[in-house]
C-alpha cells in the first residue's frame, strides 16, 4: 500500500550552472537557455536546482 512516497523526494533536481553566463537550469535541457552554451559535467558546475511541481 505504501511506496508512492517511498523516497524522500525533495523538490530539488540536479542542474547545471552555466560556465559562461552563470545561469542555473535543470539537466533536462543541457543547453543554457540564456546564452546557449552547451553544458556538460566537465564544463559546468552541477548544482541542485528547485524543481517546479507539475
Ligand atoms: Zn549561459
Amino acid at each position: 500500500m505504501s511506496g508512492l512516497y517511498d523516497r524522500t523526494d525533495a523538490s530539488t533536481a540536479e542542474g547545471y550552472k552555466c560556465a559562461k553566463c552563470g545561469a542555473a537550469f535543470t539537466m533536462e535541457e543541457p543547453n543554457c537557455p540564456v546564452c546557449g552554451f552547451a553544458c556538460t559535467p566537465d564544463t559546468c558546475q552541477i548544482i541542485a536546482v528547485s524543481k517546479e511541481g507539475f
